[in-house]
């Protein structure tokens, strides 16, 4: 029999030893900051895979969805996994063994869709860029009409660089070859309009963790009825079976059929994560991500700072790339802003590495007040870090300031 105070004594234990992470500032390239009342929605009890319950909060989550990605396609929903699976469900679906995939190559992530569409054994075809840097449409244009590939794949918000690529040249062409396209929006959805179908992507894949403010955990895909129909008359088996869009769609649609045991605490997220961004309204979101991004971009100028994207219509609302002053060390800066403010910012990598800051602005995080705390604190770790701007202290908050009161509605 325990004995009087065994208990008190576990009690005491298990208090202390109850999770307790530090609070951060996630100003990274992701994940982003998460609203409290996702967080609350985490809490729930949850259902089982198959209850009704569970398919009702995802039909919910499936319209928003739509919406965001700006597309009529029935097949929109988050499949359990990351962004990094959805990619691999796109690739491993629609690039069959022996099949040319042409890949518009100007980042990291672009790399991996590569490297994806290699080892599905597919025939890659790679249009290398400089990383910073955007495709014009004569260019996308030229080497997909002479590839004339099966496949093409492009990333619309390339988060190794902050570059943005426009869709609509490289969707023509590929339509004009009789190629599907597939789209990495992994860092626009839900901040930036995708505009899916007016621009004619057939295939593309998000995830939670960006623009949408929620944990990471989850990818939302979408599948255009073309793309379907493709899929549909595939002979070959998709070569995974976790992946397998056939089976997963008699999972989420149709019989329901038992696939997987869904993440439901996930979908719970994901849902309230979507209820937030309609109560917010989407044009206003997409607005709101806008202006932030601008006034942060004035802020950097007034800092003396430039930004890794040369042409302002080339850059991401969400993932801001500032170029690392000379004579500065990305790392060290970093780490000030880590262990004085809490924030994360991310660096770069690759060709970039030691280069660039790489400052996300995306959901919760991306509002004036924020903006202006951030600011305040950045421009503290560049002059503790050897930086003198060659402006007065506080000239960042003050040229981000002009902004948002010159974006106003008069
Ligand atoms: C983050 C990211 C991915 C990968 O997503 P994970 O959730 O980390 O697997 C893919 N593409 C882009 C453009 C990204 O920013």
């Amino acid at each position: 029999m325990a004995r009087i105070g065994e208990n008190t004594v576990n009690w005491i234990y298990m208090a202390s030893s109850q999770l307790n992470p530090p609070q951060r500032f996630l100003f990274g390239p992701g994940p982003s900051q998460v609203d409290p009342r996702v967080y609350a929605a985490m809490a729930k009890p949850i259902v089982g895979h198959l209850d009704p319950y569970f398919f009702q909060i995802n039909m919910e989550a499936r319209e928003v969805l739509k919406r965001l990605y700006g597309t009529a396609n029935d097949f929109t929903l988050a499949i359990s996994a990351t962004g990094s699976g959805g990619m691999e469900t796109c690739v491993a679906n629609f690039v069959e063994p022996g099949a040319k995939f042409a890949v518009l190559a100007n980042g990291f992530f672009a790399d991996r869709m590569a490297e994806m569409g290699k080892r599905q054994g597919g025939a890659v075809v790679r249009f290398d860029k400089a990383w910073g840097e955007s495709y014009s449409d004569a260019e996308a244009r030229e080497f997909i009409l002479r590839e004339k590939p099966q496949v093409v794949g492009f990333v619309h918000a390339e988060t190794s660089t902050g570059v943005f690529q426009s869709p609509k040249a490289i969707c023509a062409a590929a339509r004009e070859v009789g190629a599907l396209v597939i789209a990495d929006c992994v860092t626009s959805l839900g901040a930036m309009p995708i505009e899916l179908d007016a621009a004619g992507i057939d295939i593309a894949y998000s995830c939670s963790q960006k623009g949408l403010s929620c944990p990471p955990g989850l990818s939302p895909i979408t599948v255009s009825p073309r793309a379907m129909a493709w899929l549909k008359a595939r002979v070959s088996p998709t070569p995974t079976w976790y992946f397998d869009l056939k089976l997963l769609a008699e999972y989420f649609d149709g019989a329901h059929r038992y696939h997987h045991t869904a993440p439901i605490s996930m979908f719970y997220a994901l849902r309230e994560a979507l209820s937030t961004i309609e109560d917010e309204g989407i044009e206003q979101r997409f607005e709101r991500h806008r202006s932030n991004h601008l006034a942060f971009v004035a802020a950097a100028e007034a800092l003396g700072l430039e930004m890794n994207v040369a042409a302002p219509a080339d850059r991401l609302w969400t993932l801001n790339t500032v170029k690392v002053p000379a004579g500065v060390d990305d790392l060290k800066v970093r780490q000030y802003l880590m262990a004085k403010h809490g924030i994360e910012i991310g660096g770069g990598f690759g060709p970039l590495a030691g280069k660039i800051f790489r400052i996300g602005l995306m959901g919760v995080l991306s509002t004036e007040p924020d903006v202006l705390f951030l600011l305040s604190a950045f421009e503290e770790a560049l002059r503790e870090n050897g930086y003198v701007p060659p402006s007065a202290p506080g000239a960042g908050a003050l040229a981000a300031q002009r902004v948002y009161s010159s974006l106003v509605p008069a």
